[in-house]
């Protein structure tokens, strides 16, 4: 049983940073919400709460594209 959301392709969001897929929303109890990897858990997920698709691309950027093939003033 699970209660995973696809977030609609009209929201933008990034990729996970670790294995490129599209990130779900785990709707757990309590009306609290995750946008998590639906790969692996320990890959990043939001702190339980709102929806908080801002917090995921924060921390999923860049990281999942080699960095080599860009501009060096971009710090990775
Ligand atoms: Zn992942």
């Amino acid at each position: 049983m699970n209660g995973y959301l696809t977030i609609p392709k009209s929201i933008y969001c990034k990729l996970c940073k670790t294995c490129g897929a599209r990130p779900v929303i785990k709707a757990s109890e309590a009306g609290l919400y995750v946008v998590k990897c639906p790969t692996d858990d320990r890959h990043y997920q939001t702190r339980s709460g709102l929806i908080d698709i801002d917090d995921w691309n924060r921390h999923n950027s860049v990281f999942y594209v080699p960095c080599r093939d860009f501009n060096p003033q971009v710090s990775c």
